[in-house]
């Protein structure tokens, strides 16, 4: 049968049927330790109890109403949200690029609203904010971008971790609004900012009127061992954007935004259908209810330190092997030659993993991942890596 779906995916040969904690089986009864968790979503793992009766329960009530009225699901969501952020108002969506669109609206309308012209917005080399047209033009990836054009002008890239390149470019353009960056970037490699950088950055933006913005939607909800990424860094920033993790597999997005970006979107300059219905925002309440409950930051940090301390002693120093890098449950390895085969051969040992960047392989998994379960990638992981590294181009 020739499938019905366009061709946007080269998908690997396999479908899964059910899954349980970081465990998905296959149509034909195979395990496979699930070290991707759908690219950072499903941070509870397959089938969480306390998530699937949450969903449940929403479902039988409730699943849609529209934001026309009140949805106090959402307000839950939102007042665990900026607890959590120290974010002071919420606004939902759909999606890490839908987030990010708004935080992109917000930030030109802050500039707008002061009688700019051309808000301008900083962003970085090897960024990833999504594929929609906006967040297209904010990206950095040439294989994203080609053939999309005329993406929207109002961006300026500069190089990563460089607060001197980002100084400059205010310098050059005086209509900068806004900076929008990764603190650790997930689909440009796993590279991640130093802390005093971020620290630099903040001070930087204050000290010309800029908003801090923060995509967090892989790096956010736990996944590195703090709410947020930034965090490591003690600094607020004045908008997070938010996704991925946060309603556990559901679709969802969200900014959050503080001092000067808190009350900028005003009654009918941004809005959304589906975002924030009480179905999505029953998932994500149990979501940072079951982090919390079940201390998963901590987990991310201690079984995270534990695999990258496995990996890099596996690893560093062998040949074909550049870097391992990551914080918590985000982790890359580095290496010399294009390794995207790796997936497919993980695939087939019963290892699902990811290759980004051409020669990073990419590990995402769930925050509930045990240490036994950390060595058991590693066991079926270096061999691998080992194997490929040792075959001539
Ligand atoms: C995945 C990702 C996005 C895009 O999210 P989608 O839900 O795929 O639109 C944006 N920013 C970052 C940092 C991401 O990792």
């Amino acid at each position: 049968m020739t499938s019905a779906l366009s061709n946007t995916y080269s998908r690997l040969p396999v479908a899964f049927t059910h899954g349980k904690g970081v465990w998905l089986w296959d149509t034909k009864g195979r395990r496979y330790l699930d070290a991707m968790a759908g690219i950072g979503v499903s941070c509870l793992g397959h089938a969480h109890p306390k998530l699937v009766a949450a969903i449940s329960e929403q479902a039988a009530r409730v699943i849609h109403v529209s934001n026309l009225y009140e949805v106090p699901e959402q307000e839950e969501l939102a007042q665990r949200m900026t607890k959590m952020s120290g974010m002071t108002e919420i606004v939902f969506g759909n999606s890490g690029a839908e987030a990010n669109e708004a935080a992109i609206k917000l930030a030109r309308y802050y500039g707008y609203k002061k009688g700019n012209d051309l808000p301008t917005i900083i962003t970085m080399e090897s960024s990833w904010h999504g594929r929609t047209i906006g967040t297209l033009a904010a990206t950095d990836s040439e294989k994203a971008r080609t053939g999309f054009g005329p993406l929207p002008g109002g961006f300026i890239k500069v190089a990563y971790n460089d607060i001197a390149a980002i100084k400059a470019a205010g310098d050059a353009e005086p209509r900068v609004v806004a900076v929008l960056l990764e603190v650790l970037q997930g689909e440009g490699g796993i590279r991640p900012t130093d802390i005093q950088n971020l620290k630099d950055l903040r001070a930087l933006c204050n000290e010309r009127g800029w908003l801090m913005m923060i995509d967090e939607v892989q790096s956010g909800i736990g996944r590195t061992g703090k709410w947020l990424a930034h965090q490591w860094a003690d600094i607020l920033p004045d908008v997070v954007v938010f996704a991925k993790g946060l309603g556990g597999g559901v679709p969802i997005g969200a900014i959050g935004a503080c001092g000067p970006a808190a009350g900028v979107l005003g009654p009918g300059s941004h809005g959304t259908t589906f975002g924030g219905s009480p179905l999505v925002s029953a998932a994500g309440v149990a979501v940072l209810r079951a982090l919390e409950e079940e201390k998963l930051l901590e987990n991310a940090a201690t079984v995270g330190a534990h695999l990258k301390a496995e990996l890099s002693k596996a690893l560093l120093g062998t040949p074909g092997v550049r870097e391992v890098r990551g914080q918590g449950l985000m982790l890359g390895i580095e290496l010399e030659k294009p390794c995207g085969v790796l997936t497919a051969r993980a695939l087939e040992a019963g290892l699902l993993i990811n290759v980004t960047r051409d020669r990073v392989v990419r590990l995402l998994p769930p925050l509930i991942l045990t240490a036994a379960e950390a060595d058991e990638i590693v066991k079926i992981l270096i061999p691998l890596i080992k194997a490929f590294n040792a075959e001539t181009a």
